[in-house]
């Protein structure tokens, strides 16, 4: 899965999702790209969250719509993340995936279980994109 979030000069902010399948395209499998909310999730006036992992888990839960929901009632980015992940990870403790969330001023931070998660970032004053590695907090 790439799951990508852009914010523009202007404030605008997008997040996207492509997956070919958790393990394997299954014909008829809807995944978790196309439910918004999921694995991808956006608004302008808060910031954006992409996801990657069990997409089959994650739709029951929309960690992004959860995250950037959380982002507007005031937790940091890494509150918001951590929490998506911690709200999947207490019903399904074998849950693989992670999470990045980004405020509208571009703070950003990741959360996962189960796996090292690796996120990058890069802004128009980098030269180039800078790697992030998101350690699990409970394996
Ligand atoms: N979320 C994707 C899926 O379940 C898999 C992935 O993130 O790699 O299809």
């Amino acid at each position: 899965t790439i799951s990508m979030a852009v914010i523009d000069n202007k404030g605008r902010i997008a997040a996207g999702t492509s997956t070919n399948g958790a393990s394997h395209k299954i014909p008829g499998r809807v995944g978790d790209g196309a439910i918004a909310g999921a694995s991808a999730y956006a608004d302008d006036d808060v910031g954006a969250c992409g996801a990657t992992g069990d997409g089959d888990v994650m739709m029951r839960f929309l960690p992004c719509y959860q995250a950037v929901e959380s982002m507007r009632q005031g937790m940091t980015p890494a509150e918001a993340a951590k929490d998506a992940i911690d709200r999947i990870r207490r019903k399904f403790p074998t849950f693989i995936g992670a999470v990045f969330a980004i405020d509208k001023y571009g703070i950003h931070a990741g959360a996962c279980h189960g796996w090292v998660f690796q996120y990058t970032v890069q802004d128009a004053n980098m030269a180039d994109a800078v790697v992030f590695t998101v350690k699990p907090d409970i394996f």
